[in-house]
Order: C-alpha cells, then structure tokens, then sequence
C-alpha cells in the first residue's frame, strides 16, 4: 500500500539563496543579465533561486521575466505599477524563499560573477556582506558630488552606527536579517541604512562598479533628493535638535538686545522681526518634513502591491 502523506524526501531541498533583482523597464538589458547570472548560478553549490521584481515596468520586461520563469529555478513578482526601487526590494524580501538574499541591479553594473565570493563570506560567518564600489569614475559629474554630499551629510546626522561610504544596495542580507526587516514595518526607512542600523556582524567587499551594459538609469534626480531625505528623515532627528538650539540661541540674544543688556552693532526691530520670520519658516519646513514622514509610517497602505505572481 502506497502511503500518500508527505515524507521528508517528497519535499523540494530548501532554498539557501535568493537572487533579487528589481527592473523597471530593462528590456534592452535583460538578456545579457540573465544568461550571465544563469551562468554563474549554474556554478553554485547551494541551492538557489532567482526573483525578478517588476517594478511597474511598460516595455517587455514583464513578458521576457515570465518567460525566464518557465526554468523552475525563476520566479517573478509584478507590482501593479512603478513603486520605486525601495520598494521594490522590500517586495523582493518579504517574497524571498531563501535563507539568504543577495539583491543585484539588473544592468550588470553588479557583476553576477562576485556572487560566489559573497556566500564565501556569508558563510565564513557574516550576516551581512556589503559591496563597496572602489571608484566612482564612471558616474556623472553630478551624481559623484551628490553622493559625496549625501554621505557627509549622513555622517553629521548618524552617530549610533556607521554607514558605509559608496556602498548601494549590492549586498548579501543573511537569515537573522532577513527575519529582522520582515518583522519591521514596510517604512522602517532605506534599506541601505536600515541594514546598517540592525547591528549584525558585517563586512565590506571592494569591487569595481562597471558602467550601464544598456538602457538609461532610470533615478531621477526628484527621485535622488526623495531617497536622500528619506534617509535623514528615517533615522536622525538632529534637524530638529538644531533647530531648537537655534531658535532658543536667537531667542537668548533678543531677550539681551530687547532688555538692552547687550546691543548688537546696526541691529534694528526690523532685524529682528525678520529674524523671527526667518526662524518661524525654516521651522515650519523642518517639522512639516518629520509629520509628512510620521503620516507615511503610521499609514495603512504598504509600501507597494502586486498583480500576479508566477508560480
Ligand atoms: N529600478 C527599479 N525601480 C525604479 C528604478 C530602478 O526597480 O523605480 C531598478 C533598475 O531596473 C535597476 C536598479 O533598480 O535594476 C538600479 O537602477 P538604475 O540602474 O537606474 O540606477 P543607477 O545605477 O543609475 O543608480
Ligand atoms: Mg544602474
């Protein structure tokens, strides 16, 4: 007599690794992508599984991702429209069925061919495992000083944990935290910096980003200035802070002026009106910044929606 309950040999090996890959329209791109990463998942000795996340894409991109989805080791998530890429990346993890993630950009300026060196570090026993771009030589002019921007930024307004400098979101997210991202809102803040701030063991890897294999990138630089404030606004309320020491500094040195303690060369009431006009607007646009972030995290919504989901 057959037995039809389930035996632990009818069940699939357990998926250790999850490829995510975010793409909004890549259709000129995905190809040479796909048969590299195959290539290299060919090589590995875990089991693996690749996610495509279509974040909204209009072009082919959706069709050519159901089609690589037909090998058994593919799977695709679509979300009904372009969320972003955070987003999208969040989709990916919550998606995810292996116990690692590496998450890579689809247009090969993450080499797939570094895959293996990052479970080598995974398994020498790091949670988290960063790749760091060496240089940035082949970023535009702008993007370069933006960045630079953006990390000096960070590193005034952080001092709990370090964020690592050129450091995107290449990089391989162990089991413990994965765990700890699930059990977080979907608004908990930028992945980059949400990994960081979790605390678990980590390690840098260098690499060299390549340039774009096709396709245009598709930040825009509103989208740029959104992640960037995002960042600050997620996890620093240093803003705020110096706008209190500011704002309790300038109303020190009027109380003195008006009092006549202390003069202040040329100062007239007028100065100091304006002064307070000045404060009450910089104020306004600092606090309007932290509720609009308050009413984002305590919203219903999540962070994106999907349509289907190949098996
Ligand atoms: N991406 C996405 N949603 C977006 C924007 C980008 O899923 O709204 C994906 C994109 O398809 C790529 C990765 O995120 O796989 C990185 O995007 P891109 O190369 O345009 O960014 P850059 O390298 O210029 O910073
Ligand atoms: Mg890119």
């Amino acid at each position: 007599m057959t037995s039809s309950a389930h035996t632990p040999s009818d069940s699939p090996p357990p998926i250790e690794l999850t490829l995510l890959i975010p793409c909004f329209n890549e259709q000129c791109v995905l190809a040479q992508f796909h048969a590299r990463l195959m290539a290299i998942v060919e090589q590995l000795k875990i089991t693996t599984e690749v996610l495509y996340i279509n974040d909204g894409s209009q072009d082919e991109t959706a069709a050519i991702i159901d089609q690589y989805s037909l090998d058994g080791r593919t799977r695709s998530l679509h979300l009904n429209r372009n969320f972003g890429k955070e987003a999208a990346m969040r989709a990916g993890i919550n998606e995810a069925r292996g116990r690692a993630v590496i998450i890579l950009d689809c247009d090969l300026q993450d080499p797939p061919e570094l895959i293996p060196l990052m479970v080598q570090e995974w398994h020498k026993g790091f949670e988290i495992v960063n790749m760091q771009r060496r240089s940035r030589h082949c970023d535009p002019w702008l993007k370069r000083t933006t960045a630079r921007l953006y990390y000096a930024v960070m590193d005034q307004l952080i001092d709990d944990f370090d964020v690592p400098r050129e450091v995107s979101d290449f990089r391989l997210i162990g089991p413990n935290a994965l765990a700890a991202i699930r059990a977080m809102d979907d608004n908990a803040g930028v992945l980059k910096i949400l990994v960081s701030w979790l605390g678990y063991p980590t390690t840098e890897v260098n690499y060299d980003r390549k340039p774009r294999q096709a396709g245009t990138s598709k930040w825009s630089s509103r989208s740029l200035l959104n992640l960037g404030a995002d960042s600050i606004l997620a996890f620093s309320t240093r803003p705020l802070r110096m706008y209190s020491y500011l704002s309790g500094i300038s109303f020190l040195l009027g109380s003195l002026w008006i009092a006549g303690v202390a003069t202040f060369g040329e100062l007239t009431p007028q100065h100091l009106l304006l002064q307070a006009i000045l404060l009450l607007c910089l104020g306004t646009a600092v606090v309007g910044e932290y509720v609009g972030r308050v009413l984002m995290v305590v919203s219903p919504r999540p962070k994106s929606l999907c349509k289907r989901e190949q098996p």
